[in-house]
């Protein structure tokens, strides 16, 4: 991370453990956070993706799970597959994949095959998440590539999207009783 560019968030929240992160880095995270309330105005959980290639993004992803009706939808994998295309390459080696919640099983195992390098991850998730929470799939040394994980990027914002989300859901759930 290049010092001159590295920002401390403000004190306020510098105490829950913020990463330090450029503001390009940010400008990123909310790229991918604006993509994931995107996914909730279609109606589907929150979740938004970009990935970075040599100072700019090469691809967007948001969660369609629900609108597509299938579970290879998540953001992280359409995202992938449209840098691939940008690249022409299924490697994605010298990219960074900005992600507003900490990716599950199947996305961590396509960052991993991808060779990505570097992830951002907004919010963590206890439940699902294989990036820290669950397992972390992202730094195994048996396998032959590790990822270099940031965490907590935007940590806020991206948890109250899907914190509210789901209030709203439950809510509409009532209201169709
Ligand atoms: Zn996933």
């Amino acid at each position: 991370m290049k010092n001159d560019e590295t920002l401390q968030q403000n004190a306020a929240t510098a105490e829950a453990e913020v990463p330090a992160v450029s503001a390009d880095d940010l400008r990123y995270m909310r790229e991918a956070y604006r993509l994931a309330k995107k996914a909730s105005d279609l109606g589907d959980v929150p979740i938004g993706c970009v990935i970075v290639y040599e100072g700019r993004i090469i691809a967007r992803g948001y969660n369609r799970r629900n609108r597509d009706k299938t579970t290879l939808a998540h953001a992280e994998i359409i995202a992938i597959r449209k840098a691939s295309k940008v690249i022409g390459d299924w490697r994605l080696e010298d990219t960074t994949m900005y992600v507003t919640l900490e990716p599950c099983q199947m996305c961590a195992g396509a960052i991993l095959q991808a060779r990505i390098p570097r992830l951002y991850i907004g919010c963590m998730n206890p439940k699902a998440g294989c990036a820290g929470s669950i397992i972390n799939l992202l730094d195994m040394k048996a396998f032959n590539h590790q990822v270099d994980v940031t965490r907590g990027v935007m940590e806020t914002e991206c948890s109250e999207l899907l914190t509210t989300f789901f209030k709203n859901l439950r809510v509409r759930r009532k209201e169709e009783l």
